[in-house]
């Protein structure tokens, strides 16, 4: 397994990446990466095992309920790119035995390439979202042909593939682009049902990044993005070749939706994981910042509190159902019920806003207008800030004005914003989850019950 140290000089190659309209020469420097990469160098290091043949905990296949729920646990706190990478594996284990049936030779594909990802212990992104175009048309119809990624060449050894995946989480820091079709392509458009796996730094791969990360210089008063970065990028596949032993998919239109429904399970379910441990986190937020402020006998902000922990406590009761119900593949391989995970990722995204309305409305404008840490620093401001921040007497102001810098950046500044968007639009959107839930809740029960209940039913 590679040490924190071994993936950042990992990451010393030919890859192609900008950000603010500039070219990033090394992302491992970079202010605006360097964090993130640390962060990643530091999952390395809490994972490492120098036992030879050691692998990822995060990579091993659940055989159980138990086992699913230990690693869902261990994906708690650990960088996002750990997280994508174990998404992307859980899909190709999810999807294996349909390959199986149907394609043995992708199938082979698959497993010696998770092999490959585990022995080398590389990270993985999940290169799903297409740029996508007028979206009331299908991929075939597009007036831009590359508005999928698509196969423009097809030789002996491989493809050229084009197009582009965007909004990519950690890509330009990733070993690995998991690039699989977006949605089921029709007869017509096997160019578009193309499933592979390409370097990071394949010739033709060229990403731009976009970050929440604080750019200027003190970043104290940031006290959750400064530890928590990842770039999301647009991933641009400028004909890059892939060579056969990387094709997982192409032009089997019927099988091109099976990766992106498996992706969105396990991508949902991480979700709702990481969305339980931010409900939390906002809940302490709340009841600590009344605490400051003097409020917590006042009614009403007991009921706000309440209401936010009743929220959180439904986002974790959605993630055990998942994996109590979990079920078994043919390979015996556990996955979670797409119903509990896809409900309580929605009530999680859907509400995000709620938790986040009680929070700014119990703490008050000092969220937009507390003086940050350099003003604390100097002597003549000091006293004042102190005298000024403190609410209830009992919590000193220097306390306050921290969390008040932490409930900023949680859900009022840039942080705040992206986690807003990213709980409603990753793992496809609210939209997407609606189709799910539905298409898995048991609809027939639900209607005997009511012809029961109406006495519709002359035999009940
Ligand atoms: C921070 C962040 C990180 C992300 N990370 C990843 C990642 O790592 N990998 C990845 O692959 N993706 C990632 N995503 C992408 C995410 O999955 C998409 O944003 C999501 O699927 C929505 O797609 P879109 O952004 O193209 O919006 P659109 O699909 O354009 O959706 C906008 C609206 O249009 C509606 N809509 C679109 N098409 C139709 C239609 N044909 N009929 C009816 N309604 C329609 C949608 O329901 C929605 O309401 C990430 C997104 C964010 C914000």
């Amino acid at each position: 397994m590679l040490t924190g140290e071994q993936y950042v000089a990992s990451l010393k190659d030919d890859r192609q990446t900008w950000i603010d309209g500039r070219r990033i020469t090394d992302l491992t420097t970079d202010p605006t990466t360097r964090i993130a990469v640390d962060l990643v160098a530091s999952g390395y290091d809490t994972f490492h095992d120098a036992t030879p043949g050691a692998r990822n905990p995060l990579l091993t296949p659940p055989r159980d309920r138990e086992s699913l729920r230990e690693i869902i646990g261990l994906l708690r706190g650990v960088d996002m790119l750990a997280h994508t990478t174990f998404t992307s594996v859980m899909t190709l284990l999810t999807v294996l035995p349909q390959l199986d049936a149907a394609y043995p030779e992708y199938a082979a594909r698959v497993r010696k390439h998770l092999d490959l990802v585990a022995d080398r212990d590389l990270r993985v992104t999940e290169c799903i979202t297409d740029a996508k175009g007028h979206r009331s048309l299908s991929p075939g119809k597009q007036e831009d042909q590359d508005a999928y990624v698509r196969v423009v060449e097809r030789r002996p050894d491989g493809v050229v593939i084009r197009g582009a995946k965007l909004h990519i989480t950690g890509a330009s820091l990733a070993h690995e682009l998991f690039v699989m079709p977006t949605k089921k392509m029709s007869p017509g458009e096997e160019d578009y049902a193309i499933a592979c796996a390409v370097p990071g730094d394949a010739p033709g791969v060229k990403t731009i990044n976009t970050t929440y990360a604080f750019r200027g210089e003190d970043d104290r008063h940031y006290p959750l993005s400064r530890v928590r970065q990842m770039p999301d990028c647009m991933v641009i596949f400028d004909d890059v070749f892939v060579p056969n032993e990387r094709i997982f998919l192409d032009g089997q239109t019927e099988f091109s939706a099976i990766f992106a429904h498996s992706l969105g399970l396990w991508e949902r379910l991480g979700g709702v994981a990481e969305m339980a441990h931010d409900a939390d986190l906002m809940v302490g937020l709340a009841q600590l910042v009344a605490d400051a402020n003097g409020l917590t006998r006042v009614a009403h902000v007991k009921e706000k509190i309440s209401e936010m922990v009743i929220y959180a406590t439904l986002i974790r009761a959605g993630l055990e159902a998942a994996i109590a119900n979990a079920h078994t593949t043919t390979d015996g391989f556990v996955y979670p019920d797409e119903l509990y995970t896809n409900a309580a990722k929605y009530h999680g995204a859907a509400e995000f806003t709620t938790m986040a309305r009680h929070l700014i409305d119990i703490a008050g404008g000092a969220v937009l207008t507390a003086p940050t840490i350099g003003d604390l620093e100097l002597p003549e401001l000091e006293g004042h800030i102190r005298q000024y921040m403190t609410g209830n007497p009992a919590v000193p102001g220097e306390e306050r004005l921290r969390l008040m810098h932490a409930v900023r950046d949680m859900v009022a500044d840039a942080f705040g914003g992206w986690h807003y968007v990213t709980n409603v639009q990753s793992g496809g959107g609210l939209y997407a989850q609606r189709i799910v839930t539905r298409k898995h809740y048991p609809m027939a029960e639900a209607v005997e019950m009511a012809r029961h209940a109406a006495g519709l039913d002359p035999k009940s």
